[in-house]
C-alpha cells in the first residue's frame, strides 16, 4: 500500500497515511476532519538499475598481417 503525504487546506498540518490507490483522494485531515485536503507528490525511492562498468577491457585483433606473425613488418613474407 502505496504511504500518501496530504496537506490540509483549513489547518496546514501536514500529514502521511497508508491508503489504497482507490481511497487517495478520499482522505479527512487527521487533525480537524476537513475534506479540504490535498495530496502532496509522494516520494517513491527511486529504482536504479545497477550498471556495472564491464572492466574497461579491450580487445585487440592481434597480427594485423599475414600470418607470419611479424604485423606487416620486414620479415619479408608480404
Ligand atoms: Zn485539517
Amino acid at each position: 500500500m502505496p504511504l500518501y503525504e496530504y496537506r490540509c487546506g483549513d489547518c496546514k498540518s501536514r500529514f502521511e497515511l497508508l491508503v489504497s490507490r482507490e481511497h487517495a483522494d478520499e482522505v479527512i485531515c487527521v487533525q480537524c476532519g476537513s475534506e479540504n485536503v490535498r495530496r502532496l507528490l509522494s516520494i517513491f525511492a527511486a529504482q536504479r538499475l545497477g550498471v556495472a562498468s564491464a572492466g574497461g577491457r579491450e580487445e585487440f585483433v592481434a597480427g594485423t598481417g599475414g600470418s607470419c606473425g611479424c604485423g606487416g613488418g620486414n620479415c619479408g613474407c608480404h
